[in-house]
């Protein structure tokens, strides 16, 4: 018997990274009149001067990075998050020497290497996002290289279709649109009082009465409450059907989560993640009964290979994982795990009024919902199953 020897798939040649302006990944990033910067509550907003928009905290500092790694071949795969120039530097002079040269197959080294390389600066925030947007160029590479659709190497789809809730200013609109809830952002904190209170509960109110009794509605609080505060709007928005408080406390504060989540009451889901990161981050959720529903963002939490690891802790515990946003990204994943049953779309649209592909103008040939649905099959296409749209300005920083 011949004994075969493993070469694996043409090796990787170089790895790049540039920034973009304008939207996409970076999907705070948007013009004047966005729903997405209006009066949004925010921990900033205990300074007057920046409560009335996130962009004058600089929510929009960074920028999309964009992350090309191509194989001897010429095949190039690629991926969008936020992190913009200082992640453009983490990727070409630290991380890029963990892949060049490297068998793209090896996703777990190469993770495990850019994680512990970086571990004594990283562990979270900027260089996690960084890691995650490579880890993500590596798994449309390997799709290309193999011919494969990412699901298609995560397992398989275990469903035939996604569905959506839709994040964004008009839940209404999005129950006409055929989404099974919507999710408003928050406006007022502890900063408004009494008064703001009262604002968010009419807000909500207001909803309900829109939508009807049965379709879900949900508040993102993005990290702008204390636990009192959050307390207080779970219990008054009882009343109202509020389906998930998300993100309601700052994500350092696990005590608080724990503390929460025993106060909401029965039946209201606590939700949060979006700003966590590693499988050792969403340990500290899952150990301390932070929440119901984890939201990691696979742009930020690690990328796909980390992603894997969270989702399989988060199973073992009886959670859900619905991933932040983040596209074809969480699409790939969403329709390979039964802990996974529905999927977020934010609308993009200034108004909510339209459904637009949530990273337009970086991908080409982005799948949306219709009828707030999304045919598996519509994910049939190597790698993430997207093309970047190269007449866009990039910018690379720290050419090699
Ligand atoms: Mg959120």
């Amino acid at each position: 018997m011949v004994r075969m020897e493993y070469t694996g798939l043409p090796r990787i040649k170089h790895v790049r990274a540039f920034t973009v302006r304008g939207g996409g990944a970076d999907y705070h990033d948007q013009g004047e009149g966005h729903w997405i910067d209006d009066h949004i509550a925010t921990p900033m907003a205990r300074y007057p001067e920046y409560r009335q928009s996130r962009q004058s905290f600089g929510i929009n500092a960074l920028g999309t990075l964009v992350v090309e790694i191509e194989a001897e071949d010429g095949t190039i795969g690629f991926a969008v998050t936020t992190g913009g120039e200082p992640a453009c530097f983490l990727v070409e002079r630290h991380l890029a020497r963990f892949l060049e040269g490297r068998n793209p197959a090896e996703y777990e080294k190469i993770w495990d290497q850019m994680y512990f390389s970086t571990q004594y600066y990283g562990r979270k925030g900027l260089v996690v996002n960084a890691i995650s947007g490579v880890d993500l160029a590596l798994w449309d590479l390997l799709g290309k290289l193999r011919g494969e659709p990412v699901h298609a190497l995560l397992g398989g789809a275990v469903r035939d279709e996604l569905q959506f809730y839709a994040t964004g200013s008009r839940p209404d609109l999005a129950k006409d649109m055929g989404f099974i809830g919507g999710k408003m952002p928050l406006h007022h904190g502890p900063a408004g009082g009494i008064e703001g209170l009262r604002k968010n509960i009419a807000e909500l109110a207001t909803m309900r009465e829109r939508v009807g009794p049965d379709f879900w509605l949900m508040l993102d609080c993005w990290m702008a409450l204390d636990v009192d505060y959050a307390t207080r709007l779970a219990l008054a928005a009882n009343e109202h059907g509020l389906k998930w408080i998300e993100e309601a406390i700052s994500p350092d504060d696990y005590w608080g989560y724990a503390a929460l989540k025993r106060n909401v009451p029965r039946g209201m889901l606590v939700t949060t993640g979006e700003h966590e990161a590693t499988r050792w981050g969403f340990r500290m959720l899952l150990e301390m009964d932070c929440c119901d529903i984890l939201q990691p963002d696979v742009g930020w939490c690690g990328g796909m290979t980390e992603l894997l690891k969270i989702s399989a802790l988060a199973d073992a515990h009886g959670k859900l994982v619905v991933p932040h946003g983040s596209s074809v990204y969480s699409y790939h994943f969403v329709i390979t795990r039964h802990n996974s049953p529905f999927a977020e779309f934010l609308m993009m649209h200034p108004a909510s009024s339209e459904v637009v592909p949530m990273f337009h103008p970086q991908l080409i040939g982005e799948p949306v919902p219709v009828n707030g649905r999304l045919r598996a099959s519509a994910l049939d296409k190597p790698g993430f199953g997207v093309e970047l749209n190269r007449d866009l300005p990039m910018h690379r920083p720290y050419a090699r």
